[in-house]
């Protein structure tokens, strides 16, 4: 084995790639071929001279290496079957999606395949490139895609910020197939305009599925606020499930047009219920109605772990002043998304809210990202969303 050229690791430091992680950190590296390019694939080798599968690298990152596959397979057939296996457990869940047609079909190392997200809304692939070894994998992915799923068309939205530190730039376009228009995709009979060029994410965010679902089994008879509401999912579902009163605000305008568009593509008036254009925090500090279920929903406050504290104080604020201006009875579903912030983390936060805000609150429900966007148990990176149906008392 010795002689094989490849990614050798430091002594000690093959621990985390054994335990199927995806990442190998610079740091883990002993030496690495010199005539392997960034973003090319190679053996990945401990200290031992074990093969142990195979990463794609980029010197220029701090996770040096990305597993393709683990064991002595060869990483593009792994690659194949990994995006087969992909594809077969969307099946499972969605059936011919008759309920949705707009799911993650690729979530990154949740599927095992680093640096690749592909999300369905109807016949449009919308595709997200983090890395650049994925970025030279892309015709390999987008024919087996086209094979497997013949879609009409997809879309290439790589604009993440992480891509800068690969050497990428945004790269946005139409990969394959005519450009679409506003794509129509159903949702538990419910119907949303998706604009997967201009959009936030690829379009919608798909990871709160069972959430929405969850609203509208909750909202009869209710008042409901929306906070960070974007195109309104959870407004629709609310309102479609008895809710008296909905109001949606976000800082994005654009986003509570479309909004509005999926209240009319649904039939449920516009007139009676709120689109509020304002930052969240501010509008939770003034005067406001008196609301018997609360969603917040924020974006991720915790882009990276330096940003930990600060992002706690922001959702404690949002926490605290929704329970203080919560009459008693009241639900709150809260979440963050932040991967920095741990189920535990969040729980403190939520403690310290509710005593601040003097008040009780009780867990009902412990809720995670939907099941297209698999939880990997060797690469807990892959758990970001976690929220709480909290009991106001
Ligand atoms: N709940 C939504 C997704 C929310 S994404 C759904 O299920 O579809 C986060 C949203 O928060 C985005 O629409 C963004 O425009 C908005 N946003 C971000 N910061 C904000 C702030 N400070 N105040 C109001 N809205 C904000």
């Amino acid at each position: 084995m010795r002689n094989v050229k490849g990614i050798v690791l430091k002594p000690g430091k093959d621990k985390a790639v054994r335990n199927r992680h995806h990442w190998i950190f610079s740091g883990a590296v002993a030496s690495l071929p010199s005539d392997l390019a960034d973003g090319g694939i190679a053996p990945v080798l401990s200290d031992a001279g074990e093969l142990l599968g195979h990463a794609y690298i980029n010197r220029n990152c701090s996770i040096l290496g990305r597993m393709l596959s683990f064991g002595p397979g060869d990483p593009f057939a792994a690659l194949d079957m990994s995006i087969m296996k992909a594809i077969a457990l969307r099946r499972d869940l969605f059936g011919d999606g008759e309920k949705t047609n707009a799911y993650r079909i690729i979530n990154a190392e949740g599927d095992g395949i680093p640096g690749l997200v592909v999300d369905r809304y109807d016949s449009v692939l919308v595709l997200q490139v983090t890395t650049l070894g994925m970025e030279k994998l892309k015709d390999l992915v987008l024919g087996t895609l086209v094979r497997e799923l013949a879609p009409e068309t997809i879309y290439e939205k790589s604009d993440m910020p992480s891509r800068r530190e690969e050497g990428l730039g945004n790269r946005e376009g139409f990969l394959h197939g005519e450009e679409r228009g506003l794509v129509l995709v159903r949702e538990e009979g419910l119907e949303f305009l998706v604009d997967v060029v201009r959009s936030q994410k690829t379009g919608l965010y798909l990871d709160q599925r069972e959430m929405r679902k969850l609203v509208g089994g909750l909202a009869r008879g209710r008042s409901v606020l929306n906070c960070f509401a974007y195109t309104g999912g959870f407004s629709v579902h609310a309102l479609r499930g008895g809710a008296v009163r909905v109001d949606s605000v976000d800082s994005s305008a654009g986003a509570l047009e479309t909004a509005k568009r999926n209240f009319f593509q649904n039939g449920l008036p516009v007139e009676g219920n709120g689109f509020i254009e304002a930052d969240v925090f501010d509008f939770l500090r003034g005067p406001i109605a008196s609301y018997d279920l609360i969603i917040l929903d924020p974006p991720a406050f915790a882009k990276k772990k330096g940003d930990v504290r600060q992002a706690c104080r922001g959702y404690k604020d949002i926490n605290r002043i929704a329970i203080q201006k919560a009459p008693p009875g009241a639900l709150l579903l809260t979440f963050s998304c932040s991967h920095f912030v741990d189920e535990g983390l969040f729980r403190q936060v939520v403690f310290q809210a509710a005593a601040e805000a003097s008040r009780g609150v009780r867990i009902l429900g412990r809720h995670i990202q939907a099941p297209d966007h698999p939880v990997n148990v060797f690469h807990p990176e892959t758990e970001y969303l976690k929220g709480f149906l909290l009991y106001i008392d």
